[in-house]
């Protein structure tokens, strides 16, 4: 049985007082074993919050890494440097870095392996765009994007998927469960063609305008292992509740 995963992905929200919503959250469930509990905070965070989560079951993530181990990039942030702040996992190709940081599937596949040697769990997102989605070429998009951005190293371990479809980020629409399904045992599928059963057990989350009232639904499909939250994981009052959707 796959462990399931309740991802909270902050973007460029919060400042320390906002690491109250931790404790919140930490109080707010019942932690159990089959299901993680992850907030990726800004990285100005990651250590206040590595060090807040202590003791509470929660698991900390950044949002973004470099590929390259260190050098002359301004701005940038390293694996290293965010296994060193606690964080335990990372986002990759974000559909937001994809489009505003012109990622594509090649650097994040090799941030995901930046993300591996330093013993982090990569969560590599992929989404096709509502054009795709209406010109019928959703599956082969996301097969493109998958086989691209996954490393050869990937394990069930090491590696998460996300798929968000990138018109339903923020924007308060969601895919139909039948689409979900859909999607996640297309996804499934190329996962044991190329992985095997490490395939089999890697975790396939969904992510896009998740709330505590269609989260439900939406992890009745099989391959739906947990689900990326944006806007709903920023306040414990929200994201409770899909957690115990998902549990
Ligand atoms: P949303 O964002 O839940 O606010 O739609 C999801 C994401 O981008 O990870």
């Amino acid at each position: 049985m796959r462990r399931k995963l309740a991802a909270g992905n902050w973007k460029m929200n919060g400042l320390a007082a906002s690491l109250k919503e931790l404790a919140a959250l930490a109080q707010a469930i019942t932690a159990d074993d089959q299901t993680g509990i992850l907030i990726c905070p800004p990285a100005p965070l990651l250590y206040r919050a590595s060090e807040a989560a202590k003791g509470t079951g929660i698991s900390i993530g950044a949002q973004d890494c470099h590929g390259d181990a260190d050098g002359a990039y301004t701005g940038d942030i390293s694996a290293a440097m965010i296994a060193d702040t606690g964080a335990t996992h990372v986002i990759v190709g974000h559909s937001e870095r994809r489009e505003a940081h012109h990622e594509d599937d090649a650097e994040v596949r090799g941030k995901a392996r930046a993300a591996h040697a330093c013993d982090l769990t990569a969560i590599i997102c992929i989404g096709e765009t509502e054009a795709e989605r209406e010109a019928g070429n959703t599956l082969d998009i996301l097969a493109g994007q998958l086989a691209g951005s996954c490393p050869d190293n990937a394990t069930a371990a090491n590696t998460v998927i996300a798929y968000e479809p990138i018109w339903a980020i923020g924007t308060g629409r969601v895919p139909t469960l039948e689409q979900i399904v859909e999607v996640h045992d297309h996804l499934r599928a190329k996962l044991i063609a190329r992985f095997g059963d490490e395939g089999h057990a890697m975790r396939l989350l969904y992510g896009g305008s998740v709330k505590p009232d269609n989260a439900a639904t939406i992890f009745k499909a099989d391959n739906v292992d947990g689900a990326l939250v944006g806007g709903a994981s920023l306040k414990a009052t929200d994201f409770a509740p899909i957690i115990t959707a998902l549990q």
